[in-house]
C-alpha cells in the first residue's frame, strides 16, 4: 500500500497546490472569487492557467477538459491538448485564462428538454473555482457548469450551486438574529454508496446486463440473504483487492472514502465517504461512481450501479446524509448546550420539518426514475410516502415545545425555548429506524430515497430550495417581531411552535414497511406516488413552480424542461427494457426450451423403442410445450406494446409514460414470470445465460 498521506489529494489543484504554485497576490485574487463569488479578472485567470498546466504536465497529464455534468446524469468531458505550433514545425504545450474560464462545446446532443433551439446548438461551460481541477486518465479535469446560450442551465451543477447560495442567505439572515454572525452557510452532504459486483465473463452472456444494467429475467437461487451471512462479512480477496484500488483512485482525486464493507445481498457493496460541502460531494459521488466502474474492469468485474439489478435480493440505494454549518465549521443541526444554541436548533430543526412537509411532493420527485422504481417500496428501501423520523425522544421534546406539556414525566419539566437547555438525548440509538426515507441522526439528516445511480445533485437541489424558503419564512416573521419590539425568546417560541404544530404530520417513528402506515399516512393526507409518472406532474405544480422562481434555483422554463427530460428518459429506459426482454426471449430462450423439448422427445422415443416406460417423458414434454406456447404468446403482446406505443409518443412523453405503466410494465413482468419459470424447468446445460447463483456467488 503507497503511502495514503502522500497520495492523498496527489492529482488534486487544491488550496495547497495554489498557495504553492501562484503568486501571492493571484492566489487572494482567486479565493476572492472562491469565497465570495466575485467574478475572475482575466489577467489573473491566466496566471493560474498557466501554473494549473505546468502542474499537469509534470504529473504526466496532456489534455485538459472541462469536466460536466448534463441532464443525463453521468459526467461528460471532451478532451483538447496543451499543443500549440509554433515556427519551425515544432509545438508548445499552452493553456489560456480563456480556456480555463470558459468552454464552448457543442452540445446538440445532451438533453435540454426543448430549452435549446436547433438552430442554436451550441452551449457553453463556465469553470466552477468552487470545486478544485484534477488530473485523471492523463486530462486536466475542470468542473464547470454548463449553459446554453441563453443563460438556462443545462446541466445539474448550476441549479445546485444556486441552491446553496439561496439556503446561504436565509440561513446567514436566521443566524443574526440569533446573534451568530457569520457570512456564510454550507450545505454539506455525506453520501453512501450502494452497488453490486458481478464477473465481467458472466456479465457479457447477458445482453440484460449489458443493455440495460439489470437482469430481466431470472428465477431466483437456492440461496438469496436470508442467513444475513454477507452482511458486514470477511470481504473475499477479489473483492478486497477491488476495494483496495478504488480506495487507492478515489484519494489521488481528493475524495474522502472512508467506510467499505459487505451489504445485505450476496455481492453487494457500499462505500461512504467523509462529508463535505455538497457541491464537492456531489462532484465526487459522481467521480466515485465513473471510478468504481473503471477499477472494476481491470479486476474482470463489472460494478452494477443499477437500483434493482437482481430480484428478490436487496437493491441499491443512496444515503444522502444532509445537514446546515456555518463557515466556521458549527453544524447548525447539532443540538447545543446553551438555552441560545438550543434555541436556534429548534429553529432550524422546525425550518427542516415544514420543509420536508410541505414539499414532500418535490423530495419524491427528485429520487423518480424508471430504475428507482424498482426498488422504492421494497423491502430494503423506504416506501414512495415521504416521511420523518425523529426519534422518541426528540419527538417528546418537541411535544413538550409544542403543547406546553411536561417533556420528562418523572421531573414533571416543561421544554422552554430560549430559556431551558434541551435534555441531553442520545445521539445514535440503536433503534435507529431503517425503514424511514428522511431521519434525523441525532446532528443531521438521511434522505434515504435516492436510488444508487441517481446523481446527488437533484436532491440537495431540492432540500437545499425548500429549507431556505422555510428560513426566509420564519426570518421574515421574527424580523417583523423584532422591529415591533416582541421579545426574541417569546417569538422564537411561538413561530418554532407554530411551525411544528402546521406540519407535524410529516413526523412518523413507526415501521414504514407496515401495511398500517400506508392507510395512517393516507388519513394524515401525506402523498403516496408510487411510480415516476405518478410524481412527475408534481414538479410543475404551481407552487414549485412559484418556489423555484422565487430564489432563483430555475426559471419556469427551465423546470418545464427539466420535466421533459425526467419524463423522456423513463419512456426511453423502461423502452429499451421491453425491447430487450422481447429479442432474449425470442432468440434465446425460446430456441432453447425448443431444444431440450427435441432433446427430451428424441430421448422418449429412444426409450419407448425398448419398450420402457415414457411416463416422465410426457409429463415434461406435455408441461414445456404448454409453457412454450404460453411463452410465445407473452412476447408476441410484448412485441404488440412495443409497436402501439410509437403511436402513443406522437401524443408526448408525459400520455407515453403512462401507457408504459399501465402496459408495457404489466406485459414485461407476465413474460418474465413465464420465463422464470421456464428457468426452473429446463435442464442448466440447455439455459443460455448464466443464472442468478452464477451471478451472485462467484466471485
Ligand atoms: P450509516 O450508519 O448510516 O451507514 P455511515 O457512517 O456509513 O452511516 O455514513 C454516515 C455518513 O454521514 C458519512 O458519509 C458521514 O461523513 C456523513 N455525515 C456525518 N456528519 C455529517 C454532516 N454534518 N453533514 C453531512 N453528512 C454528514
Ligand atoms: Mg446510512
Amino acid at each position: 500500500m503507497s503511502n495514503v498521506e502522500e497520495i492523498f489529494g496527489s492529482m488534486v489543484f487544491n488550496d495547497d497546490v495554489m498557495r504553492q504554485k501562484l503568486p501571492k497576490e493571484t492566489y487572494k485574487s482567486l479565493h476572492k472569487t472562491i469565497d465570495e463569488g466575485k467574478e475572475l479578472d482575466l489577467t489573473v485567470a491566466n496566471i493560474v492557467a498557466n501554473a494549473m498546466k505546468d502542474w499537469a504536465i509534470e504529473k504526466g497529464a496532456t489534455h485538459f477538459t472541462h469536466w460536466f455534468q448534463p441532464m443525463t446524469g453521468i459526467t461528460a468531458e471532451k478532451h483538447d491538448s496543451f499543443i500549440t505550433p509554433i515556427d519551425g514545425g515544432s509545438v508548445i504545450m499552452e493553456f489560456s485564462g480563456k480556456e480555463l474560464i470558459k468552454g464552448e462545446p457543442d452540445a446538440s446532443s445532451f438533453p435540454s428538454g426543448g430549452l435549446r433551439a436547433t438552430f442554436e446548438a451550441r452551449g457553453y461551460t463556465a469553470w466552477d473555482p468552487t470545486s478544485y481541477a484534477f488530473i485523471k486518465d492523463d486530462t486536466l479535469c475542470i468542473p464547470t457548469a454548463f449553459c446554453s446560450y441563453g443563460g438556462e442551465a443545462l446541466d445539474k451543477k448550476t441549479p445546485l450551486l444556486r441552491s446553496m447560495e439561496a439556503v446561504s442567505r436565509q440561513a446567514v439572515r436566521v443566524l443574526k438574529l440569533f446573534g451568530t454572525e457569520t457570512s456564510k452557510v454550507i450545505s454539506t452532504v455525506g453520501p453512501e454508496q450502494e452497488y453490486f459486483l458481478v464477473d465481467k465473463k458472466l456479465y457479457d452472456k447477458r445482453k440484460d446486463l449489458v443493455f440495460t444494467g439489470r437482469t430481466l429475467f431470472g428465477a431466483r437461487a437456492p440461496k438469496g440473504q436470508e442467513l444475513d451471512d454477507h452482511y458486514f462479512g470477511a470481504l473475499k480477496p477479489r473483492v478486497k483487492a477491488f476495494m483496495k484500488e478504488l480506495n487507492e483512485e478515489l484519494w489521488r482525486l481528493g475524495v474522502l472514502a472512508k467506510t467499505e464493507h459487505n451489504e445485505a445481498a450476496p455481492a453487494q457493496h457500499e462505500l461512504a465517504p467523509i462529508f463535505t460541502s455538497t457541491n464537492i460531494a456531489t462532484d465526487h459521488n459522481q467521480l466515485t461512481m465513473e471510478t468504481m466502474k473503471k477499477v472494476a474492469a481491470r479486476h474482470g468485474l463489472v460494478c452494477l450501479l443499477h437500483e434493482k439489478p437482481f430480484d428478490g435480493v436487496n437493491g441499491s440505494g443512496k444515503h444522502n446524509n444532509w445537514s446546515l454549518s456555518t463557515k466556521e465549521g458549527v453544524n447548525l443541526l447539532e443540538p447545543g448546550d446553551t438555552p441560545r444554541d438550543n434555541a436556534q436548533f429548534l429553529t432550524f430543526l422546525a425550518a427542516v420539518i415544514a420543509a420536508v412537509d410541505e414539499y414532500q411532493d418535490l423530495l419524491r420527485v427528485s429520487v423518480a426514475s424508471a430504475s428507482n422504481d424498482c426498488r422504492l417500496g421494497g423491502y430494503e428501501a423506504p416506501p414512495a410516502i415521504i416521511s420523518m423520523f425523529l426519534g422518541d425522544e426528540l419527538t417528546e421534546i418537541l411535544a413538550s415545545v409544542v403543547y406546553e406539556t411536561n417533556y420528562d414525566q418523572h421531573k414533571k419539566t416543561v421544554m422552554e425555548i430560549g430559556v431551558d437547555v434541551l435534555p441531553k438525548f442520545p445521539k445514535d440509538t440503536t433503534d435507529r429506524n431503517r425503514t424511514s426515507p428522511f431521519a434525523f441522526t441525532g446532528n443531521k439528516f438521511e434522505f434515504r430515497s435516492l436510488g444508487s445511480s441517481n446523481s446527488v445533485s437533484g436532491p440537495n437541489i431540492t432540500l437545499n430550495t425548500i429549507v431556505a424558503e422555510e428560513l426566509s419564512k420564519i426570518a421574515d416573521r421574527l424580523e417583523a417581531d423584532l422591529a415591533a419590539g416582541e421579545d426574541f425568546n417569546k417569538s422564537v417560541a411561538k413561530v418554532v411552535r407554530e411551525f411544528i404544530n402546521a406540519h407535524k404530520r410529516i413526523i412518523y417513528n413507526g415501521n414504514n414497511y407496515s401495511k398500517e402506515w400506508i392507510r395512517e399516512a393516507e388519513k394524515r393526507g401525506l402523498l403516496n406516488l408510487r411510480t415516476t409518472p405518478d410524481a412527475l406532474p408534481y414538479f410543475t405544480a404551481e407552487k414549485n413552480l412559484a418556489l423555484y422562481e422565487k430564489h432563483h434555483i430555475f426559471t419556469r422554463t427551465e423546470m418545464k424542461s427539466r420535466n421533459e427530460i425526467h419524463y423522456e428518459s423513463y419512456c426511453k429506459r423502461v423502452t429499451i427494457e421491453a425491447r430487450t426482454m422481447a429479442d432474449m426471449a425470442k432468440k434465446e430462450i425460446l430456441p432453447a426450451v425448443m431444444k431440450y423439448l427435441r432433446e427430451i422427445a428424441e430421448t422418449a422415443a429412444a426409450v419407448e423403442h425398448f419398450g420402457a416406460d415414457i411416463s416422465v417423458e410426457t409429463e415434461l414434454i406435455g408441461q414445456l410445450s404448454d409453457r412454450t406456447k404460453q411463452l410465445n404468446d407473452a412476447i408476441k403482446s410484448l412485441e404488440t406494446i412495443i409497436e402501439d406505443s410509437r403511436s402513443v409518443r406522437q401524443r408526448g412523453y408525459s400520455e407515453l409514460s403512462f401507457y408504459i405503466r399501465d402496459k408495457m410494465i404489466p406485459a414485461m413482468a407476465s413474460l418474465r414470470r413465464i420465463v422464470d419459470d421456464l428457468e426452473c424447468r429446463v435442464a442448466k446445460e440447455y439455459w443460455p445465460m448464466p443464472t442468478y447463483s452464477d451471478l451472485l456467488f462467484n466471485i
